[in-house]
């Protein structure tokens, strides 16, 4: 495994590199999720890379991106292990130059759920992402479900701005309790982490309701608020059921959906999803 620093490096190796490549996003401290990706693109593709950048540009100014959790070496060890053919693992100024100001936006499926809470957060991620399907020039691009609305939004940056790949999207991995796995589990003691169990849950009533009959949309938003609100240490700050194609919110009868949430623990904010219906 090749594991290259600077951008003329990585253009080196890739040139090396037989097609399909299969390219694998992410900003470190692995876990089954992200192995889950790796693994998916080994089996689909002759050339496998990864990136490990935490991006600066998509944290908000009172987010955490000096705590975010790193560890490169246990992080290089595992892709290794994995099979991955090369690995570009770029500094803050490589990425963004003195002078850097070209950004991509998406609109209107940016603007709502995760964008309208965190402004400013897609417009870094499909910067970044941008750059690296620049870099990389891989034939596919693995992202999870666990971030849905930041799939639709590369699915359609990739689309509009005619990247000539094929985004693929991968199952949610889950600890046994259902907590989605991700970096920032990290962060929480056992009161905490036995709390984040909530989200699933909810997820899980309404899904369940659903398979039984339910249609309403109100009513499946309505069991999902009831359920986090049995937990004391969960804070909601949204419930949503939307279109999964446009993430517009639904009411009344639905067929699919999209249901999603972001939920503090404490001062942690976690994300998590699950499709209702057809693509389920
Ligand atoms: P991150 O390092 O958080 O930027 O994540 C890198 C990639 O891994 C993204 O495409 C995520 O959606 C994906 N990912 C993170 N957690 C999970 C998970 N629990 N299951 C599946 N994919 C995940």
């Amino acid at each position: 495994m090749k594991v290259v620093v600077t951008l003329e490096e990585l253009r080196a190796a890739r040139r090396t590199l037989p097609d399909p490549l299969g390219l694998v996003p992410t900003m470190g401290f692995l876990h089954e999720g992200h192995l889950s990706l790796v693994r998916r693109a080994r089996n689909e593709c002759v050339s496998v890379a990864a990136s490990i950048f935490v991006n600066p540009t998509q944290f908000g100014p009172d987010e955490d991106l000096d705590a975010y959790p790193r560890n490169l070496d246990r992080d290089l060890s595992l892709l290794e292990a994995e099979g991955v053919d090369l690995v570009w693992t770029p500094t803050d100024e490589m990425m963004y130059p003195q002078g850097f100001q070209t950004w991509v936006t998406v609109d209107e499926l940016a603007g709502v759920l995760e964008g309208a809470q965190r402004p400013g957060h897609f417009r870094g991620v499909t910067t970044v992402v941008a750059k690296l399907f620049n870099a990389f020039q891989p034939q596919r691009a693995y992202f999870g479900q666990k971030d849905a609305q930041q799939a639709a939004v590369i699915k359609r940056m990739a689309r509009d701005l005619d990247f000539l790949l094929e985004v693929v999207v991968c199952p949610t991995v889950r600890e046994p309790d259902g907590v989605a796995m991700s970096s920032r589990n990290s962060y929480f003691d056992e009161t905490q982490r036995k709390a984040a169990g909530m989200l699933y849950q909810a997820l899980s009533r309404a899904a369940e309701a659903f398979a039984a009959g339910e249609r309403d949309a109100e009513t499946l938003r309505r069991l999902m608020s009831e359920t986090l609100a049995t937990e004391k240490l969960a804070r909601p700050e949204y419930v949503s059921v939307a279109d999964p194609d446009t993430l517009e919110e639904l009411s009344g009868p639905i067929e699919r959906a999209l249901l999603s949430m972001a939920v503090f623990i404490g001062k942690i904010r976690l994300i998590d999803n699950m499709l209702l219906g057809d693509g389920a």
